[in-house]
């Protein structure tokens, strides 16, 4: 069964959230860890924890996939910035430990000015400051659509990130259909090919989710503005296809289409009819 989802909001409590993935027919979701536009985070009630849990067991969710806020940049030129990240990074680590087990994918962010190296330098120190060996969480770095001076556009990137932190095993990858296509990957005629390098830049063993998207923007546009499927130019038949590749199967997936509740469920509807098995 596809493991599919989308972001919900997270306002009303843990297990609100469950509840609302169950009314539209999700097995896994997405939320943000915090404010994703500020960064102040509400305590977490570890009662509302458990109980997510125990519905997430019961109905056999696949992972979640959590988000870190957008304000996050682990590489800005501004030090306050990077320790801002650092902060944040470290304490949702913490929160997530009570959603043991599952995912945190974030921005690796945009360099403003120091170049990709350095930013990636960057964005590998912060994560070697708050990785440790004994969190229960991986933590994603999203592919991106590389607009602007945004770092994790070109699989390389992310793969530098990767090599230079010590718990790799902590690390994976989320790939987004949107940001890929408007990246320059040419998901729609030729998903095996881009599989194939994404294969020998990182390796698919690192691949641990996937946000489905469609993209308002023609392919190597470097623009990053999601449509809902079947609405964009990378098209269902591109999507169907995706969500059914034998080397993509069994990750969670994750819609950021622009939708209300209502819609998601219409979607999740749509993409379990187009999946086969
Ligand atoms: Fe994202
Ligand atoms: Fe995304
Ligand atoms: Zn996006």
């Amino acid at each position: 069964m596809l493991t599919i989802g989308c972001h919900l909001s997270s306002a009303e409590g843990f297990l609100h959230m469950g509840e609302e993935a169950l009314s539209i027919g999700a097995n896994t979701f997405a939320f943000f860890t915090r404010n994703p536009r500020g960064g102040r985070a509400k305590a977490i009630d570890p009662v509302d924890a458990q109980a997510l849990r125990s519905l997430l067991e019961e109905n056999h969710f696949g992972r979640l996939v959590a988000h870190a806020p957008y304000t996050l940049n682990p590489c800005s030129g501004k030090a306050n910035v990077r320790e801002f990240a650092s902060l944040c990074m470290r304490e949702d680590m913490e929160r997530m430990e009570h959603l043991p087990g599952n995912y945190y994918n974030f921005h690796p962010g945009s360099h403003v000015g120091q170049g990709t190296e350095r930013g990636i330098e960057m964005i590998t120190q912060l994560l070697n400051d708050i990785i440790t060996p004994e969190q229960s969480t991986i933590i994603l770095l999203e592919t991106m659509a590389g607009k602007g001076s945004e770092i994790g556009g070109r699989f390389e990137e992310l793969k530098a990130i990767i090599d230079g932190v010590r718990h790799a095993q902590k690390l994976g990858i989320c790939m987004d259909t949107c940001h890929v296509s408007d990246g320059g990957y040419d998901i729609i005629s030729d998903l095996d090919g881009v599989l194939e390098e994404f294969d020998e830049v990182i390796g698919l063993e690192k691949l641990h989710a996937l946000h489905i998207n469609d993209s308002k923007n023609p392919p190597g546009s470097r623009k990053d503005r999601h449509a809902k499927i079947g609405e964009g130019t990378i098209g269902t038949d591109a999507i169907a296809a995706f969500i059914n590749h034998p080397k993509l199967k069994g990750l969670p997936c994750i819609l950021e289409t622009p939708n209300e509740l209502d819609g998601y469920a219409r979607e999740i509807r749509r993409l379990r009819d187009l999946c086969q098995g």
